[in-house]
């Protein structure tokens, strides 16, 4: 048995989102005319009462085209020292926007919003770049998945507003925390000039992300997605997996994070563990202590049938996804348990 706890984007398509992406009607998007796309577009803008939405490739492609529409090349944006706009997407921010990312220290990738603060350059000062951005990502993906707390979101859009900002969300797996805290999607919708969400994460879809926004910003992100290589043909066979994602597989991300939650209780209990990071959705974060040569966890887990990555600086993560049962975890927690220092 092989257990991928890599990432939840390992998943492939059950036969039922397979069998509902062969029965899609499709055109030619770039025309404008794929039903399809239009579709889960307007599915999603309605969702979270947003005038419009995109599709894009992939999450990457979304958040850069994000910071695009919001910033002029010499800028800057404001995010966490962990963000994946700033660690994981290339150095796109720089090449792609020529925006500088002023980083702030924050907790499990979150931050407050007197910490927004004090990042924001005085426009007046003709030696600093020109703050126009904040993004925040929920849940945050190196901080293990935490749930931001909305009140903070809403005070740092009062920031945003006050010091005429724009304010995107980073929602690679926006819809746990949406599952975990009961929030609303129309919660999301009123403080974030743009949202990205992927489809291709915990949702299950092989492919696809979506940004959301209003018209004219929209407008523009359509033309930038065309001149990054973006724009796609009959691709509504792929946006039809995400609208079977959102139809079918957003409750039960909650089982995920159940299971991601056993995970972590068991590691809390093994001598060889040092910490685990809180656990609030399908992300668990943990350090050996350091005697142990995380390589040779590794690569015992991986003869173990059980596959997880390292993020740097001595954290391990597994993610679990819809392709993870009961009996794999049990699995997992025997292998953790198998494991001697
Ligand atoms: C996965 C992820 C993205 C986008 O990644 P792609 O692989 O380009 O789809 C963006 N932000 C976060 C927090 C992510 O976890």
């Amino acid at each position: 048995m092989e257990i991928n706890l890599i990432s939840d984007t390992v998943t492939k398509p059950t036969p039922e989102m397979l069998k509902y992406m062969m029965d899609a009607h499709v055109g030619d998007d770039v025309f404008d005319a794929d039903p399809t796309v239009k579709k889960l577009q307007d599915k999603l803008a309605k969702m979270f009462h947003k005038e419009a939405a995109l599709f894009f490739p992939s999450g990457t492609m979304a958040n850069q085209v994000a910071i695009k529409i919001h910033t002029l090349p010499g800028e800057q944006l404001i995010c966490d020292k962990w963000a994946h706009v700033y660690n994981f997407e290339g150095g796109g921010a720089a090449f792609n926007s020529g925006v500088s990312c002023a980083l702030i220290d924050g907790e499990r990738g979150m931050f407050t919003a007197n910490q927004v603060e004090e990042k924001i350059n005085d426009p007046d000062n003709i030696h600093l770049a020109k703050t126009s951005l904040v993004t925040v990502e929920n849940t945050t993906n190196k901080g293990g998945g935490s749930c931001w707390q909305y009140v903070e979101l809403q005070k740092i859009a009062n920031v945003c507003k006050s010091n005429s900002l724009r304010y995107h969300l980073d929602g690679a797996r926006l819809f746990n925390a949406l599952v975990e805290t009961e929030e609303t999607p129309e919660q999301y919708g009123k403080i974030f000039d743009t949202i990205s969400i992927c489809l291709s994460k915990g949702l299950g879809a092989p492919i696809g992300s979506v940004l959301l926004g209003k018209e004219e910003d929209m407008v523009r992100a359509l033309k930038i997605r065309k001149l990054l290589g973006g724009a796609m043909r009959q691709v509504g066979y792929l946006a039809a997996a995400g609208i079977y994602a959102l139809d079918h597989h957003v409750l039960r991300l909650k089982e995920d994070h159940d299971k991601a939650k056993i995970l972590a209780n068991e590691l809390s209990s093994l001598e060889y563990v040092k910490s685990v990071e809180p656990t609030e959705t399908n992300i668990v974060i943990f350090n050996l202590i350091e005697s142990i040569d995380e390589n040779v966890f590794l690569n015992k887990m991986k003869e173990l049938g059980v596959l997880m990555i390292s993020m740097g600086q001595g954290k391990l993560r597994m993610v679990t996804h819809l392709e993870i049962t009961n009996d794999m975890i049990k699995h997992v927690v025997k292998a953790l348990k198998t494991f001697k220092k």
